[in-house]
């Protein structure tokens, strides 16, 4: 089996500006923000709150980190509600 590390490490960051990046997701952020990784590179990117890809700087992990505390205080508030409304 090939190991995923060594092989981003062995690849060259040329290739992906020949086959460009394959992302894939690597966090969920809230239902519409994701954060994405380069399978190859490394290179991290971030979906922002108007729906375009940008690189995942500090800034935006921070914001990040804010919105998804927001979104699981909103989704934990809206169970709660759903669980007491059931009961009355
Ligand atoms: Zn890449």
């Amino acid at each position: 089996m090939e190991n995923q590390a060594t092989r981003a490490a062995l690849i060259p960051k040329v290739y992906c500006s020949i086959f460009g990046h394959d992302y894939h997701v690597t966090k969920k952020v809230t239902k519409h923000v994701k954060e994405y990784t380069c399978r190859h590179c490394g290179k991290q990117l971030t979906t922002t709150s108007d729906g375009s890809l940008v690189e995942l700087t500090p800034k935006f992990k921070e914001i990040n980190l804010i919105l998804e505390r927001i979104y699981l205080a909103k989704t934990k508030r809206l169970k709660r509600k759903t669980i007491t409304s059931s009961i009355y």
